[in-house]
């Protein structure tokens, strides 16, 4: 039983007009998924991700609306780390981020920037074969697009104290200087602890919520037994619709979920169009008449776009 690397990053805004511009507008993802916070469904949850929606590629942020930013600090994550094809995709980043007004740093062969509302992220030359998960937006290359994620960062005070756990029950490999991998058949990401900063952790828009790890459909209950035998405290199985869901926190203190591969965003969407209306999984359907009148509109840059198959 292995898990499949990174499923999905959820992280907060509290403006969602902007979330979409930058994340489909400038950094070429699919929004694959308009639906609503199914822990309180007047707002959004927002899925950005390739062109099929994949697990690897998909971030996803609630919005609050006008949330105030928040800092990461110890247990919370604080960058995500993209893969790219090669230097000249890096070169491309750092020529359309700063045509889009984004400022970016040059770090050791990587790009670091931030969303407007302050989220970390960095591009890097991708060092492992799995498949490229593209965005296939009509406007970049697609061997210059984002390939899905690598790793995420976050911050701990005492990163050992998520050893065990991480490899003993989760299967995490290596740990040295706090760099963790999580591989299994297909795909594989890292996650790595930073220090933490003085500052004292606060969640609110432009932070990362929690990061969910992709099982197999058949493993999930297993995952959950096997996280309850460690002495983690996981909730209960919840069916999110597009995947099954379990949430606990890790050690340090960052919110881990174990997230089924499929049933997929395709569930209730044709794959040519997926993320162009309002989805509510069907305990909200009734809700449909109020929240299409209140929730914000939103632009989609790339409606309507061909899927490669
Ligand atoms: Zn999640």
């Amino acid at each position: 039983m292995k898990l499949e690397g990174i499923h999905h990053i959820t992280a907060i805004t509290g403006d969602a007009r902007g979330n979409v511009l930058f994340y489909v507008g400038t950094l070429g993802l699919r929004l694959v998924k308009k639906t609503v916070n199914q822990d309180d469904p007047t707002v959004y949850h927002l899925f950005y991700a390739d062109e099929h929606g994949s697990p690897g590629s998909d971030l996803t942020f609630f919005e609050y609306p006008d949330a105030v930013r928040g800092s990461p600090g110890a247990g919370m994550v604080h960058r995500i780390v993209w893969r790219v094809a090669s230097e000249r995709a890096i070169a491309y980043w750092e020529r359309r981020l700063a045509a889009a007004g984004t400022e970016t740093e040059r770090v050791a062969g990587a790009l670091r920037f931030s969303d407007p509302e302050g989220l970390g992220h960095e591009l890097v030359v991708a060092s492992v074969d799995d498949e490229p998960l593209v965005g296939g937006a009509p406007d970049v290359p697609r061997e210059l697009a984002l390939q899905g994620f690598d790793a995420v960062r976050a911050y701990s005070l005492e990163p050992r104290r998520s050893e065990r756990l991480l490899r003993d029950t989760l299967g995490f490999t290596g740990g040295r200087d706090g760099r963790w991998e999580v591989r299994g058949g297909q795909r594989g990401g890292l996650y790595v602890y930073d220090p933490a900063p003085e500052v004292r952790p606060r969640q609110g828009a432009g932070t990362v919520h929690h990061i969910a790890f992709a099982s197999a459909m058949e493993d999930h209950e297993a995952w959950r037994e096997r996280i309850l035998a460690a002495g983690a405290h996981p909730t209960p199985v919840i069916d999110r619709f597009y995947f099954r869901s379990v949430y606990f926190r890790e050690p340090s203190g960052v919110l881990f979920e174990i997230a089924t591969i499929g049933p997929g965003f395709a569930a209730d969407e044709d794959r040519e169009h997926l993320g162009e209306r309002l989805s509510l999984p069907p305990d909200f359907e009734p809700l449909r008449d109020r929240l299409e009148q209140t929730l914000t509109a939103l632009p989609n840059p790339h409606a309507g776009q061909e899927v490669k198959a």
